[in-house]
């Protein structure tokens, strides 16, 4: 990995945004250093989360900030999940496009921190909605997937 260079983010289509990320067996500082570019790559775009595939990385790790403190996330899984939420959302891979989206209000989330400790946590809200997306990513999934057929068909 070349350690100096910040991450550019990929955009659709692009394999590595369609396919499901590895998973990471052990944490180590290269991840911490990944998760610290993915943050800043983030922030530059002024984004709301971001995940490894979008980077360029067969990895499940992710990071979201949407201004309730800022998450690094490793192998999430979302254990639980209650209530719907329907919101706009935005990709920073899917350039120009806003696409309403039915996630989950409440989602319960299994995950490694950046030291490799095990977590699980209750999101709601932005937050909730943010970590599903992420998850999606990881999953090889964009927000283009949640389109009616019509729309996708038609490019409108
Ligand atoms: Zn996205």
């Amino acid at each position: 990995m070349k350690n100096d260079l910040p991450f550019s983010i990929i955009k659709q289509p692009a394999a590595v945004l369609r396919k499901k990320a590895r998973r990471i067996k052990r944490v180590t500082d290269e991840h911490r250093l990944i998760l610290e570019k993915m943050v800043a790559a983030m922030k530059k775009s002024k984004g709301m989360g971001l995940a490894g595939p979008q980077v360029g990385l067969d990895l499940q790790i992710a990071v979201v900030d949407t201004g309730e403190g800022l998450l690094k996330i490793i192998n999430p899984s979302i254990v639980k999940k209650d209530g719907y939420d329907t919101m706009d959302e935005a990709c920073l891979s899917v350039p120009n496009a806003l696409v309403r989206v039915k996630r989950s209000g409440r989602i319960t989330v299994k995950y490694t921190d950046e030291w490799g400790k095990q977590a699980t946590r209750i999101f709601v809200g932005l937050t909730a909605k943010a970590i599903q997306h992420e998850v999606d990513h990881l999953n090889g999934r964009l927000i283009v997937d949640y389109q009616p057929w019509y729309k996708r068909i038609f490019k409108q």
